[in-house]
C-alpha cells in the first residue's frame, strides 16, 4: 500500500508517520518511510534550493517544476521499487501538496499543475491520503525558525488549507480528513483503522 500524509506546515505529519510505521512494523510489514521534497540525493539538492531564503522569489512555475523534478526522482528511486517488492510506503507529502501549495497557494491553474504532477509520477496515486487539518494560525504560527515557504504569509497558508480541503472533498474514498488538534493517540488509531480497511 502507498499511504500519504498531507496537510499544512506544523500539523504533526512527521509524528503520525512515525506512529503508523511503528504500528505496521509490529504487524510484520516492511515499511519505507519517506518524504517529499528531498528524500533522494538529487532531491536533497532541490530541497535546499527550494527552502533557502537566499533563493529569493521563485517564479511559481519554476517552483512547481522543481517540486515535479523532485517527485519524478523520488518515485523512480524510492517509491516504485519499494511498492514493487511489496513494502508499505508511508510518505510525508505527495502530489496533493503540489496542488495545494503551487496550485491554490501560488494561484496556478490546479488542473495544469495536476497534469505536470501526473506526468512526473506516471500517474501513480496513493491508496490512502490522510489530511491533517488545522487552522494555519495555530500551526505555522508555532514554528520558530521559518523556512522560505513557511514564511510565505497568512493568506498563502489559508489558500493552501482550502486547497487541501477541496481536494479531499472531491475524492472522499481516497481521503481521511482528521482534525490535527485531536490527541496523537486518537489520530493514530483512526489512521490505523483506515489502513486496515484498505488491506482487506
Ligand atoms: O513538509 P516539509 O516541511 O518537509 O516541506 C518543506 C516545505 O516545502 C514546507 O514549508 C512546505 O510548505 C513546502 N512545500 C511546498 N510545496 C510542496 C511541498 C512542500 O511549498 N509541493
Ligand atoms: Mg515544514
Amino acid at each position: 500500500l502507498f499511504i500519504v500524509f498531507e496537510g499544512g506546515d506544523g500539523v504533526g505529519k512527521t509524528t503520525q508517520l512515525a506512529l503508523l510505521a511503528e504500528h505496521l512494523r509490529r504487524a510484520g510489514h516492511e515499511v519505507v518511510v519517506t518524504r517529499e521534497p528531498g528524500d533522494t540525493p538529487a532531491g536533497a539538492v532541490i530541497r535546499r534550493l527550494l527552502l533557502d531564503p537566499a533563493t529569493g522569489d521563485l517564479d511559481p512555475r519554476a517552483e512547481a517544476l522543481l517540486y515535479a523534478a523532485d517527485k519524478a526522482q523520488h518515485l523512480a528511486q524510492v517509491v516504485r521499487p519499494a511498492l514493487e517488492r511489496g513494502a508499505m510506503v508511508v510518505c510525508d507529502r505527495y502530489v496533493d501538496s503540489m496542488l495545494a501549495y503551487q496550485g491554490a497557494g501560488r494561484v496556478l491553474d490546479v488542473a495544469e499543475v495536476a497534469a505536470i504532477a501526473d506526468w512526473a509520477t506516471r500517474g501513480l496515486h496513493p491508496d490512502l491520503t490522510v489530511l491533517l487539518d488545522l487552522d494555519p494560525a495555530l500551526a505555522v504560527g508555532q514554528i520558530a525558525d521559518k523556512d522560505r515557504l513557511e514564511d510565505a504569509g497568512d493568506e498563502f497558508h489559508l489558500r493552501v488549507r482550502q486547497g487541501f480541503l477541496a481536494l479531499a472533498g472531491a475524492d472522499p474514498d481516497r481521503y481521511l480528513v482528521l482534525a490535527a488538534r485531536d490527541t496523537r493517540e486518537r489520530i493514530a488509531a483512526r489512521v490505523a483503522e483506515a489502513v486496515a480497511a484498505r488491506q482487506a
